[in-house]
Formats: structure tokens, C-alpha cells, sequence
């Protein structure tokens, strides 16, 4: 068996110092420790750090000079994982704005809300995804586009057919008002002023519906993100040697941390991948001798069912692990005997900006969170007493550390709502429903909050109920989790039409329906007509026992 990755892990300790700096001041110093060492590989092309800090630099010069941004505007960046997501991040940073990561997945309808919610002026976009975000400028604070294509970093000689088609198709040129090319904004090449972020700045805002609701902006500084940076760094012993798979979207904050901004601050290569190909993967995995790949179950499950596998080389990898959903244990066994190494999962979320907990490279337990990570307290306690709880009993996962948001976003009520006190610390309830093994590994076992894991992609209800009831047909809707074989959980509406209604649109029709509203991960799968729900005295409609009857049923079946 190979092991050689035992000796490769350091020992952790329990607490890290962390640099009073910011993620730009990352870029600074790996471009400046290893100006000619690659950076990025994107489908053949390879980018030094001192190139990406001068397109970084550039950027930012464009944004500020051309497009007046200015210190804590938001910025959305609302594209596909390729260099130029890097270069637009650490670029907003760098004229001291926020990023506003948004999931590519979103619909022209989903945009909306999270450019009016936190008053988006400037949004930078992958071409492809321009004609769901144009419709919005200028009926809403959104002014600028900057408008990129993934071809203008590939070879103009790259004729692999089986790329993805967004990856080479040719630049479009967008002839209306405020609108920007990427490439012209690059080649402007404008001094950005001089540099003068601080710790405390906000920096990005990754949103997520928290415990309830629609979805939040999560404040994070450059000190909240810096101390997930760090830790991501320690966690996965990266060192300027290492080479990191990228194959998360960087949206969301596992990919962002993990595969961006913690190889970035190590010095390390990133091999990006825009969409997940299990050949690319493997391909690349060889070619390059990544030795670090962060995923989710679902692309751990379909890189292990290719039969071409055994034709690559993939010896390289050191690490692989991953967050957000647990992985299933067979696959993490079968990961083993194929590679020798042990998947290593960790948990966390947008509002601790990755992992607040990670298993213990050296001796880690499959669908387990692991232990809390440096300098995080993470506890159980009972949900309705908030009094702390002992080893084995089970109660809500409560976290407090230097990697815990500030807020949500103009939303002092449920900021408030989400912390409290407890041994003069202010804990972050987490709303899910965990327990603490003999040996101080944490377990999931429930949630708390209305949300749907559907492998690593997070489903709001309250969010699909308010999009469903658009359909004039459509009275009431409940949203629940039912089990799924691939993606472990998948979304079903309860619906009860509009008496008018019955008997003139079918489940498949909604179904159909609610597809062309939605990003595809969020759409309901099943539709099933009821008369009534299940309701307390007070009316409310008892959603968890809609979802604990499909489970149920699941297991008698
Ligand atoms: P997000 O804010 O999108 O990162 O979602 C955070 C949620 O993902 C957590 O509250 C958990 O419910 C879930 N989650 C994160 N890591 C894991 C894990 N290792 N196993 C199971 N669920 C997880």
C-alpha cells in the first residue's frame, strides 16, 4: 500500500498565528518569493505569479480609474472557475471592494435579488453567462459589466473538441453602453492607486440562506478569510512545491479557500478546471503531478467509476479531501485501496467561510466532521436551552473562532438571532444537529435549519416555495429533503393548486416548469398534489413531518 503520504502530514497543533495582512498581501508575497514559478494551469496554459499579479494589478487600475470603484462597493463576480475568476478576485481586492461570489447556476429571475440586496454597481462576468445578468443594468443599481471569455487564456492552437464549448468559444464583442471587455481592460493596463487594504476590511460576501429564510450576505473580513487561509494551508501541509487539483467552484467558500486562496498563500500551482471531467481530472492529475485534490462526493464517486482510470498515472496525489456534504463510506474505502490514501473531510460553512472542524490527516474517520480546527471551540449544546451538552449526546453544533463571520448583510435581527453567549465567548449556532464522539471527533446526524444538502449543493425551500408560487396554478407549496442514491438528498414540493387549478396542470408540468425558473440544482425533482398539509394550531405547516414521512417511506421500501 502506498503510505507515503503518513509521512508527509506535520503535526497539528493547536493554535496558529496568524498574519496581521490581507489576501491581497498573499498574492504580494508569493509573486514576490516566486515571481517565475507557476500560478495557474488552465487547459494548456500555464501563468507565472508575477503574471498574475500584474493582470491583478491591472484590473484593479481598470475598476478604479474607468469604473470609479471604490472602497467597499460590491463587486459581483458571477463566473465559472478559469484564471480570470482569480485574477477579478484578488483584482476587487487590491481597489479595496468586496467580492460578491454568485453561483453561476443562477437564473435571470435568482440574479436579481442578489444585486438589489446588496446594491451591486460593477459585476465582473463570463460571457456565457452575460445574457441572464444584462437584463438587470440599469433598472437596478447595476451600471457596469465587465465581460470575459475563458478562450482569451487558452493556446489559440488548443483544437481539443472535447473541452468545454464556453471554454473556446471566441471572444463576442458587446457593443452596448457600460459595457467593458475584459481583455481591453487588461490591456489598458492602468495604475491602480497605491495599496492600502487593512485586516478588518470587508472582503467578500458569500451568501447562503443561514438557518431560515431567503438567502444572506455573509460579512467576512480579510481577518476572518486570512484565518481560514492559514488554517487551509496547515491542514493540508501545502508547500510551494504542491500542485492543487481546482475542480470546486471557487463561489462557493470550500473551493474558494481550499483551492484558491490557501495554494495562493503557500506558493503552490492550481490546475483549473472550469467543469468537472473525470478524464481532465485524471489527464491533468498526471500531467501536472498534482498532489492535492479538494472535491465533493459526487466527483469522488464518478473519477473512481472510469474505466480508463487505470491508464493514468495518479500516483502524485498526497491529499484528498474534501466538505460540505459527507462522503459516503464505501467511497472513501475504495478511494484508499486505489490510491492508499485517506479521504479527509472537514465541515464548515459559508459563514465560518470554510471549515470550522477537519479530520486529522494522520488518523481520520469516514462521514465524520472531524475536530474543531486551530484556535475554533466548537461545542453541542441543547437547541431550545442553549446549555452545552456531554460526549454522545446529541444537540446543535455551536462554534466560535477567528474564522466566524461578522453579520449578515443588513440584517441585524437574524445576526443577532444566530449568536450567543455562553463562558463569556460568543458562539455562531451552526443549525445543524451534531454529537462529539469518546474522542472529540464531531458527527452530523440532523439540521436544525430548512436545508437541503443535494451533494455539496445547498437548497433553500423557502426559497423554491417563493419561486414556485409564481405559477398562477400553484396555492401552496412545501419543500422538502427525500433521499437521493447519487446526491444523497434531491428536492420535492408538496403542492396544493388553486381549486380552479385541479385537474388542469400535472406534476411533470410543474416540474417542467419550475426548470426554467430555477438554477438546476434548486428545481423540485418530484411534485406531489395534496389537499392539505399538516399544520400546527397556529397554521404553520409542519414541514419536517412532510420530510420525515419520505424517509420514513424510504425505509420501508
Ligand atoms: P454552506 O454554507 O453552503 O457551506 O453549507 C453549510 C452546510 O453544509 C452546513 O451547515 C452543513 O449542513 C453542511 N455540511 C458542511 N460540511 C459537511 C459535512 N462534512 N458533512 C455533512 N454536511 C456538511
Amino acid at each position: 500500500m502506498n503510505t507515503k503520504h503518513l509521512a508527509f502530514w506535520p503535526r497539528i497543533t493547536k493554535s496558529l498565528t496568524v498574519p496581521e495582512t490581507t489576501l491581497y498581501d498573499n498574492l504580494l508575497v508569493s509573486a514576490k518569493r516566486y515571481p517565475n514559478k507557476p500560478a495557474i494551469h488552465y487547459y494548456g496554459a500555464s501563468f507565472t505569479y508575477k503574471e498574475l499579479l500584474q493582470e491583478v494589478d491591472a484590473l484593479a487600475g481598470y475598476l478604479e480609474n474607468k469604473l470609479n470603484v471604490k472602497q467597499g462597493d460590491r463587486i459581483a463576480l458571477f463566473m465559472q472557475n478559469s484564471p480570470q475568476y482569480m485574477v477579478a478576485f484578488y483584482a476587487i481586492l487590491r481597489a479595496r471592494a468586496v467580492v460578491v461570489p454568485i453561483n453561476p447556476m443562477n437564473t435571470q429571475n435568482e440574479l436579481e435579488f442578489y444585486i438589489k440586496d446588496c446594491d451591486v454597481k460593477t459585476a465582473i462576468v463570463g460571457q456565457e453567462l452575460y445574457k441572464n445578468i444584462a437584463p438587470h443594468q440599469n433598472h437596478t443599481s447595476l451600471q457596469n459589466l465587465i465581460i470575459a471569455a475563458y478562450s482569451d487564456y487558452i493556446p489559440t492552437d488548443e483544437t481539443n473538441p472535447t473541452l468545454p464549448a464556453e471554454v473556446t468559444a471566441p471572444r463576442h464583442i458587446f457593443n452596448q453602453e457600460n459595457h467593458y471587455l475584459w481583455k481591453e481592460a487588461i490591456d489598458a493596463n492602468l495604475n491602480p492607486s497605491t495599496y492600502s487594504g487593512e485586516p478588518d476590511d470587508m472582503a467578500v460576501l458569500p451568501y447562503t440562506s443561514g438557518t431560515t429564510g431567503m438567502p444572506k450576505g455573509c460579512i467576512h473580513t480579510n481577518r476572518t478569510v486570512q484565518a481560514n487561509v492559514v488554517s487551509a494551508y496547515h491542514w493540508s501541509a501545502t508547500t510551494s512545491d504542491s500542485v492543487h487539483l481546482a475542480t470546486l467552484p471557487f463561489f462557493h467558500v470550500t473551493g474558494m479557500l481550499h483551492s484558491m486562496h490557501a495554494p495562493l498563500f503557500g506558493g503552490a500551482a492550481l490546475v483549473i478546471l472550469t467543469r468537472w471531467n473525470r478524464d481532465f481530472a485524471a489527464k491533468y492529475i498526471e500531467e501536472y503531478k498534482c498532489t492535492h485534490w479538494v472535491n465533493i462526493s459526487t466527483m469522488v464517486i464518478d473519477f473512481l467509476a472510469n474505466p480508463k482510470l487505470k491508464d493514468y498515472d495518479i500516483s502524485s496525489l498526497l491529499s484528498i479531501s474534501g466538505g460540505g456534504a459527507p462522503l459516503p463510506e464505501a467511497v472513501g474505502e475504495k478511494l484508499n485501496q486505489l490510491t492508499g490514501i485517506k479521504f479527509v473531510e472537514g465541515y464548515g460553512l459559508s459563514e465560518t467561510i470554510s471549515h470550522t472542524h477537519f479530520n486529522p490527516p494522520e488518523r481520520p474517520k469516514l462521514q465524520c466532521l472531524g475536530i474543531p480546527s486551530f484556535d475554533t471551540d466548537a461545542r453541542i449544546v441543547d437547541p431550545t436551552t442553549l446549555k452545552e451538552l456531554g460526549i454522545g449526546e446529541i444537540g446543535e453544533i455551536v462554534v466560535n473562532g477567528p474564522q466566524v463571520f461578522q453579520g449578515y448583510y443588513n440584517r441585524p435581527e437574524e445576526t443577532v438571532q444566530s449568536f450567543f453567549e455562553m463562558d463569556g465567548k460568543k458562539f455562531f449556532r451552526t443549525g445543524d444537529i451534531g454529537r462529539i464522539d469518546e474522542e472529540g471527533y464531531f458527527f452530523i446526524v440532523d439540521r436544525v435549519k430548512r436545508m437541503i444538502n443535494a451533494s455539496g449543493f445547498k437548497v433553500w425551500p423557502t426559497e423554491v416555495e417563493s419561486l414556485l408560487y409564481k405559477h398562477p396554478a400553484v396555492q401552496q407549496a412545501c419543500v422538502v429533503g427525500v433521499p437521493d442514491e447519487k446526491r444523497g438528498e434531491t428536492v420535492k414540493a408538496f403542492v396544493i393548486l388553486h381549486a380552479d387549478s385541479v385537474g388542469k396542470v400535472t406534476e411533470d408540468e410543474l416540474i417542467e416548469w419550475a426548470k426554467g425558473q430555477m438554477a438546476a440544482y434548486k428545481y423540485p425533482r418530484f411534485v406531489e398534489f395534496k389537499d392539505q398539509f399538516p399544520t400546527t394550531a397556529s397554521g404553520k405547516i409542519l414541514w419536517r413531518k412532510l420530510q420525515e414521512d419520505e424517509w420514513n417511506k424510504m425505509k420501508v421500501g
